[in-house]
């Protein structure tokens, strides 16, 4: 059965992968949107969400595509309009929002589905499979790119909740938890913040992971070739993962991947969840990312201005 969907936000992400995700998959028929600013031919056009399901009790789920800041109300909404919630990352701007939102997702029979994006590229689940068996005596995390280039004039990625660095940061936070076999704990951090932003624009983070030493370094500022990746050594061999979770190398040798489809994999284990209205809601990507802006020392750095 088609599951009529609705989509929150038509921003670049919207655009760039999950209206092309959602037409190639038969899973789901988008009946609608809701955005202030921007429209999308062939479906209903709405200014928000509340307006999109008034008008349209046929939608049963509703993916939300807008920035982390004020998403907790428009999950809220969709929750107890009855229709299930997927959510881009990350999946709120605080962690009790999404914990409320679980609660209200369970208590409510309802899908909520905290994506993140990463965990669905192509080698992330062969790394995972991997390492599960080996011993780790060391991993970093090296993910550096272009702000400009990504979120071009966008805001909201410097203000309070928006996450900074951290917004690109936390993809490899959510890849490093899904595959380390043993839990992030943050040690330190260091947070450039530029002057005149509230987020920031470069991070170094030590962890522990069961007695071994985890590093990342995040960068926002990177033109050029990008870097994202994470490489882990093992008492029996290494791994590096490059090209966000696309590329592996086992002891430098490339293991050939298929195509890397990391939105139409989102969308199918959606569907999987609403079928079974299931939850997936795991939030320890951002726990890290808040734990740092906690215990993070901050330095002040040059100014910012697109
Ligand atoms: P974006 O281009 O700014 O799009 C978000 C859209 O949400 C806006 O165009 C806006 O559309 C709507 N919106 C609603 N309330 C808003 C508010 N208070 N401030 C700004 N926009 C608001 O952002 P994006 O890059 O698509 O990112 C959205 C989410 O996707 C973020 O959580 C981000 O981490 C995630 N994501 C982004 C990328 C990427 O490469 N950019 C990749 C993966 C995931 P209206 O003005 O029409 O309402």
């Amino acid at each position: 059965m088609t599951i009529k969907l609705g989509l929150v936000g038509v921003g670049k992400i919207a655009r760039d992968q999950h209206l092309p995700a959602i037409a190639a998959d038969p899973a789901f028929e988008l009946v609608a949107v809701a955005s202030r600013n921007a429209r999308v031919d062939g479906v209903d056009n709405f200014h928000d969400v509340a307006a999109m399901l008034a008008a349209r009790p046929d939608i049963q789920a509703v993916s939300i595509c807008t920035p982390p800041q004020g998403r907790d109300a428009i999950a809220r909404h969709v929750l107890e309009s009855g229709r299930h919630v997927m959510l881009e990352k990350p999946p709120g701007a605080t962690l009790t929002e999404v914990h409320d939102l679980e609660d209200l997702a369970r208590a409510s029979g309802l899908t909520l589905m905290t994506t993140w994006h990463s965990r669905h590229a192509v080698a992330v689940e062969p790394a995972r499979e991997w390492l599960s068996s080996r011993r780790i005596t060391r991993a970093h995390i090296n993910w550096r790119e272009d702000v400009r280039r990504w979120h071009p004039g966008q805001d909201w990625v410097w203000e309070p909740g928006g996450l900074g660095v951290f917004d690109p940061g936390i993809n490899a936070l959510s890849i490093a938890t899904h595959i380390l076999p043993s839990a992030l704990v943050l040690q330190e951090a260091t947070l450039n913040v530029p002057a005149n932003r509230q987020s920031p624009v470069a991070a170094e983070l030590r962890f522990d992971s069961a007695g071994t030493a985890v590093t990342a370094s995040f960068d926002w500022l990177q033109t050029g070739p990008q870097t994202w990746d994470i490489e882990v050594e093992t008492e029996t061999g290494s791994l590096t993962l490059r090209d966000g979770g696309a590329t592996l190398l086992l002891d430098g040798e490339n293991v050939p991947m298929p195509k890397n489809e990391e939105y139409p994999s989102l969308y199918a284990r959606f569907a999987e969840l609403v079928a079974a209205r299931a939850l997936d809601v795991d939030v320890a990507p951002l726990r890290l990312a808040a734990d740092a802006f906690l215990r993070g020392h901050r330095v002040l750095v040059d100014e910012f201005h697109w």
